[in-house]
């Protein structure tokens, strides 16, 4: 009994101490310096290419450099960088044989101001029939890269005009994609006129390199940037401060980094993410989902509104997509005891798996899950000037960020491996 005794008594010692080195880096206090900062009004509700979303991305990155993390291989620093293009398109014309063809019956995708080709060009072409779905087919098109002619039969005509809601902000690109309201021929050409303005964004990303398994990545993700400046509330407050959308899922990755980085004791690396671009589109975790194997990510918890109390009070917390893999389980096995609860996403109807940066990773069969607490049938800030960091819980806040330590920590080991996302079942 004596030496039960003893064994209980050393557990219970580790016990206390990793909690009061936890407590140490992760409190209410410290969380609250960063989340006051990222969520002030300085920040200008860090809109889309404004300034104050780029002085939201130099304080993560200063926060990255204290902590002693490296910059992603590849990356000279925590900037990954990449361009934008909109393009408007203003003129459009051409022939198909020996006719001339309206300029609305030409739309371009290019990154070009000036694009002329014809038949000798080496532009594949491509046909969306009378039967087929209009949208869906011309997007596969606009994925793929390549420089296609797509020849739109004239049963689509109604639909030819919805092209433009696939306009909007796009990755620069070498290709273009002309889409022609016409049966195909073989000799044609076409010159298509665009505004054409180059944006720069940037993600923030470090890692802390594994000491055993450094090609396998635990990756530790939020979105810096939300809605800007835009219409006055009541109140005449213009600011959507975002505080905890997603200022709050920001603050526990720095948390995150510096707790990490401070121990340094993970098997597999782990790489850390400020998002941009989540609310215009998901074009930051995009870009960085194309920059490294998804075959190498073990896992991915993405953080999202963690500011509030779930609907199950404090101490709680949900996963979306719970049941697309057994990582949900792990983090629930490995929290057996402490009193925090992860539970299954209670809003399935509003497919929260699919709006955060987590589906890009997770289309791809990573284990890439989002951690909320956000009511999301009762959340009234939500994507409101009020989204304050006076409405957030910042106890609850650090209470949440040390249970993601707590349940990742046999998956940093390389002790458990989540099941993969059958991406083939996602839609
Ligand atoms: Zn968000």
């Amino acid at each position: 009994m004596r030496y039960i005794f003893t064994a209980a008594i050393l557990v219970l010692t580790v016990l206390f101490a990793r909690a009061q080195r936890t407590d140490k880096i992760i409190n209410p206090r410290a969380v609250k310096k960063i989340e006051r900062v990222l969520s002030s009004d300085k920040m200008e509700g860090r809109g889309l290419y404004s300034p104050g979303l780029d002085k939201a991305a130099a304080f993560i990155a200063a926060q990255f450099a204290k902590t002693g993390m490296e910059p992603l291989k590849g990356n000279s620093s925590f900037f990954q960088e990449f361009s934008m293009i909109d393009a408007k398109q203003i003129a459009a014309s051409g022939t198909i044989g020996e006719n001339t063809i309206p300029g609305q019956n030409i739309i371009g995708f290019t990154s070009k101001q000036h694009l002329q080709i014809d038949n000798s060009a080496g532009f594949t072409s491509v046909t969306i029939g009378a039967g087929e779905k209009f949208l869906y087919t011309a997007y596969r098109y606009l994925q793929e890269g390549k420089n296609y002619i797509v020849w739109v039969d004239t049963a689509q005509a109604s639909n030819f005009s919805m092209l433009d809601r696939l306009k909007g902000p796009r990755f620069k690109s070498d290709n273009s994609v002309i889409f022609v309201l016409s049966p195909s021929s073989p000799a044609f050409s076409f010159v298509i006129d665009s505004e054409v303005s180059e944006k720069k964004l940037k993600n923030v990303t470090g890692m802390i390199p594994g000491k055993s398994r450094a090609d396998e990545f635990v990756i530790f993700s939020g979105h810096y940037d939300h809605l800007g400046i835009g219409k006055p509330d009541d109140l005449g407050d213009s600011i959507y401060n975002g505080a905890n959308d997603d200022a709050a899922g920001i603050t526990a990755v720095i948390m995150l980094a510096r707790y990490f980085s401070k121990w340094h004791n993970n098997e597999r690396t782990l790489v850390f993410a400020a998002f941009t671009a989540e609310e215009s589109g998901g074009f930051g975790s995009q870009y960085f989902s194309q920059q490294l194997d998804p075959a190498k990510v073990i896992a991915m918890f993405n953080i999202e509104m963690i500011g509030t109390e779930s609907k199950w009070g404090k101490n709680s917390a949900y996963i979306t997509g719970y049941e697309k893999t057994d990582m949900g389980a792990i983090l629930g096995k490995n929290l057996q005891g402490t009193g925090f609860t992860f539970h299954p996403d209670p809003y399935p109807d509003q497919q929260l798996f699919y709006r955060s940066d987590n589906a890009t990773l997770a289309r791809l069969g990573v284990p890439a899950h989002t951690i909320s607490t956000s009511k999301m049938d009762n959340e009234p800030f939500y994507h409101t000037p009020a989204d304050e960091i006076n409405t957030l819980d910042m106890k609850n806040m650090a209470e949440i960020i040390k249970a993601i330590v707590l349940s990742s920590r046999t998956i940093i080991s390389g002790e458990d491996t989540p099941t993969r996302v059958d991406a083939q079942k996602l839609r």
